[in-house]
């Protein structure tokens, strides 16, 4: 058995930064990833202003560009109605534009970050269960490498970032305080020679798309709706359905986007309804999907995942230590985390009933655009991570394993 402060299970935008930022602050830490580092996941990539300033504050941002990741520095959006603005990306809190790296990239960077500040990353590793004391506190996991043979890995704070279908949050019956009701089914593929330089979401008649720049010169392109709809459509293949969906979101989209120069295969989402968890109880706490996902339409998942990695390592921090605001620091996480959640989630959930006319759309994404406002400012606000140079510094623990891979 190996004893940690702290083990996470999940190394992706969540777990992999909520790691890093642990291992930098001198926390032993260790990070349970069933894939194997850079494996590829579903997503559309899309960061926002206060993704890009987290990776910014932590160093990575800098790696994301040096991959080739191009910078967006306006969006367009386009309405039922016709109507399209293109909004440029102001300068602000050191960020300059915005980015969307894929997944094979963002990910692997952050979990060799975690790994360079002193986190053992332990990857194609599956957590099987969680272990409890005799006053059923959690007390770490049971994990397995290899079929048959499991082991133990103790920790004072076992942390789920195990996404959308988490097993730590189903173990120790997190609470669900709120759940959704709408949600996006979407269809997405990487298309070449498009020269889209910002990002574009268009809002249409039951249907939305985006266009979104990603590495390698490729533009990640989702048509989504309804689940419902999108179920009768599919009787179509999805080629049409995707099709078809372009063209309901903006007339003439579905031909610029068969005027690309090369498609990769259709990648889909069925769509499932958000939900908030209580993310936080004795001996364990949740982040990321786990704890708080909300429908993709925002493209605000990996964002939100940033950001809490952010305020549950402060606040794991302050309960290891064991002083007198030990108690109410996991609480004051949840707390935070729903003041800055609660606009972006109520507008989201409309968004995602696709039901929108042209002007509530144009209203929905002002909303949008004000509660990020607020994330960022709390963000930037935070005191700053320590720069990568010293990361590790405080780590020299003569029991930390060597990082297994
Ligand atoms: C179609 C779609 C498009 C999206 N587009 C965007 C976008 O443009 N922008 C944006 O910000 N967000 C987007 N999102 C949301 C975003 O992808 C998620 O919010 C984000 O991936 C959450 O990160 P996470 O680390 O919490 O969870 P995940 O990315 O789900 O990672 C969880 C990890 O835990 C591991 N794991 C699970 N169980 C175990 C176990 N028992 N043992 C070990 N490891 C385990 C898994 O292997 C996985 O790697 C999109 C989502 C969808 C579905």
């Amino acid at each position: 058995m190996t004893t940690y402060d702290v083990v996470v299970v999940g190394g992706r935008v969540a777990g992999a930064s909520t790691a890093l930022l642990l291992a930098r602050a001198g926390v032993r830490v260790a990070v349970v990833e069933r894939t194997a580092p850079g494996r590829d996941t579903v997503s559309t990539h899309a960061l926002m202003r206060a993704g890009v300033l987290q990776l910014t504050k932590w160093g990575i941002l800098d790696s994301v560009v040096a991959a080739g990741t191009p910078p967006v520095r306006h969006t367009t959006f386009s309405y039922p109605d016709g109507e399209q603005t293109q909004v440029s990306i102001r300068a602000g809190h050191g960020v300059e534009a915005l980015f969307a790296p894929r997944r094979t990239l963002l990910d692997r960077l952050l979990l060799d970050a975690a790994a360079d500040a002193g986190a053992d990353v332990i990857s194609r590793a599956t957590v099987l269960g969680l272990e409890r004391d005799a006053g059923r506190r959690i007390r770490g996991v049971t994990a397995q490498s290899t079929p048959g043979s499991s082991y133990r890995l103790e920790a004072d704070l076992t942390v789920g970032a195990d996404g959308l279908r988490s097993v730590v949050a189903q173990q120790v019956g997190a609470p669900v305080v709120r759940q959704g009701r709408s949600a996006s089914a979407v269809l997405y593929r990487y298309v070449r020679g498009l020269g889209t330089t910002g990002y574009e979401w268009v809002y249409g008649r039951r249907a939305g798309a985006g266009l979104i720049p990603t590495n390698d010169g490729e533009t990640c392109v989702f048509a989504s709706t309804t689940p419902a709809v999108m179920r009768r459509l599919r009787r179509l293949g999805s080629e049409e359905t995707y099709l078809h969906l372009l063209e309901e979101s903006r007339p003439g989209l579905a031909a610029r986007i068969r005027g690309g120069t090369g498609w990769s295969r259709m990648r889909g989402w069925r769509g499932t309804p958000g939900h908030v968890r209580r993310p936080f109880g004795p001996g364990w706490a949740l982040v990321g999907d786990a704890a708080y996902y909300k429908d993709p339409i925002t493209a605000h998942g990996i964002t939100d995942a940033l950001r809490d990695a952010e305020l549950l390592a402060d606040a794991a921090v302050v309960t290891l230590g064991g002083g007198p605001d030990a108690g109410s620091a996991l609480p004051a996480y949840q707390e935070t985390r729903d003041r800055l959640s609660r606009q972006l989630w109520d507008v989201t959930e409309e968004v995602a009933t696709y039901a929108w006319d042209a002007d509530r759309a144009r209203t929905l994404l002002r909303a949008v655009s004000a509660s990020m406002s607020d994330e960022v400012d709390h963000l930037a606000g935070l005191p700053r991570a320590a720069p990568p140079e010293l990361a590790g510094s405080a780590l020299a623990r003569p029991d930390n394993q060597a990082v297994r891979r």
